[in-house]
């Protein structure tokens, strides 16, 4: 899909845009131009706070991370920064693989010395000296973008062994990944830059503890950082002031599918399914929204008035994930966009477990059996689908072999995908 940003017309709250405020307004080359908009304001008024006030305005802010799983960041740094174990490592989760996900692409290419700087304030939070932004291997102009933004900082101490002249070292270096969707799981990424096989590792310990080279390690996704920015800018209160009580701020919506107008939107926390569609142009004859991706579930034409916040989501039996928003319509055969989602999660594992290794491959073979049939022709291929999917759910290391059955069980439960056509018209 092509990702366009896009300015939400239902953003609301004091500046409207947030985080695609400076994205096809500034050259991404440009670090003065950087500046003229606002940037190192954010730096300066850390280096005021110090590390604790630092963490403590994120904290206060409700930030969670925008990766998928929405854990407090501010928790995350704090538990960082209180381990006695050094040195302390931040890495920046850049390996955006999630089907349908391209909003941390379009921030690192169209405001890549924002990630620079939100990587920076991370860095001096947590008390860490290194950070390493672990990049999707298919981002070339994210890579060169971000080579440049790290080049200029560096030559004019804004990374290094005194930022700002405080004293501070920090620097970034970037890994890149190789293809491999798993690597962005936060322990395979520690197992891939310590030149290990990209696998996951079991938690606990959690990374806060032991992370990359076994040293108390904070991951954070890209959209997660920059909105740090904001928070330092405007203050917790006027931050949290948008979105919802619990969702705070403004979320990057990746609409692709059957839409007029596919691309990166940023809407405030609680702006409804339906608003998000009405902005990108939706289809006539809507058949269902593949909520979280892959491994989130699927929202129903008449259920477009579900509020997208994290709660909400959940509630409607989806999940906002890391803001996947697949429109399907009528001409969609169902069964195959499931088999295709099948297919991928059998490809992408690991096969370091034996629930996801093998059951991702009895999935994929069930979904073949019955992607022609429905009602009694289905029914034991479908027992069976339930049967696997909870093994993996209850028994997989990581959250690709947990969450591989979500969107096929969310097609079977909520869409009844395969039950007997009515009028004869077959989903
Ligand atoms: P998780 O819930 O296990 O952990 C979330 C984060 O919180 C991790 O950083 C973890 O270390 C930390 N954490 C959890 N409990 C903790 C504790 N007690 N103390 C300290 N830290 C703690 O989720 P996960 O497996 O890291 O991520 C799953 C999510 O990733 C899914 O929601 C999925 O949507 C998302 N995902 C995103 C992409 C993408 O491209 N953005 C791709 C695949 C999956
Ligand atoms: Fe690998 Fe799947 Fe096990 Fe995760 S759940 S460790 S991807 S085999």
């Amino acid at each position: 899909a092509a990702a366009v940003p896009q300015a939400g017309a239902g953003s609301r709250g004091p500046r409207g845009l947030r985080l695609l405020r400076r994205v096809g307004v500034v050259d991404p080359a440009s670090l003065d131009e950087y500046r003229a908009h606002g940037g190192y304001a954010a730096l300066r008024r850390a280096f005021a706070l110090g590390p604790a006030g630092v963490i403590r305005e994120v904290s206060d802010a409700g930030l969670v991370g925008r990766g998928g799983a929405a854990f407090p960041t501010g928790r995350k740094w704090d538990a960082t920064a209180r381990q006695p174990d050094h040195p302390h490592y931040l890495v920046c989760n850049a390996d955006e693989s999630e089907p349908g996900t391209f909003k941390d692409r379009v921030l690192m290419e169209g405001d890549p010395y924002a990630l620079v700087e939100a990587m920076t304030i991370a860095g001096y939070a947590i008390g860490a000296h290194h950070g390493y932004l672990y990049l999707r291997g298919e981002y070339p102009r994210a890579l060169a973008r971000l080579e440049h933004a790290i080049g200029q900082a560096r030559a004019r101490g804004l990374l290094g062994p005194d930022v700002l002249g405080q004293g501070i070292a920090f620097d970034i270096e970037i890994r890149r990944g190789a293809g491999a969707y798993i690597c962005g799981e936060e322990t395979a990424i520690f197992n891939s830059i310590e030149g290990r096989r990209g696998e996951p590792r079991s938690k606990p310990p959690f990374p806060v503890e032991k992370g990359l080279f076994s040293k108390p390690t904070a991951v954070n996704n890209v959209e997660t950082l920059v909105n740090v920015l904001s928070i330092l800018t405007e203050g917790a209160a006027a931050y949290a002031s948008v979105g919802t009580e619990t969702s705070t701020g403004t979320k990057l919506f990746c609409v692709s599918g059957a839409v007029d107008r596919p691309g990166v939107y940023e809407l405030p926390f609680g702006a409804t399914l339906r608003e998000l569609l009405d902005l990108a142009g939706p289809p006539s004859a809507l058949r269902a929204v593949l909520l979280g991706g892959a491994a989130g579930g699927f929202v129903r034409p008449d259920e477009l008035d579900v509020p997208l916040t994290f709660e909400g989501t959940r509630a409607a039996g989806a999940t906002l994930g890391s803001g996947v928003v697949l429109v399907l319509d009528e001409s969609v055969e169902l069964p195959r966009v499931l088999l295709r989602i099948a297919e991928f999660f059998r490809d992408e594992s690991c096969g370091q477990c034996v629930p996801c290794r093998v059951g991702t491959v009895r999935q994929e073979e069930a979904l073949h059996r019955i992607k022609d049939r429905t009602g009694a022709a289905a029914a034991g291929d479908i027992a069976l689908l339930r049967e696997v999917g909870q093994a993996m759910r209850d028994a997989s290391i990581c959250g690709l072999g947990q969450t591989a059955w979500n969107a096929v069980e969310s097609a079977i439960d909520r869409l009844g995908v395969f039950e007997p056509p009515q009028n004869g018209v077959s989903v």
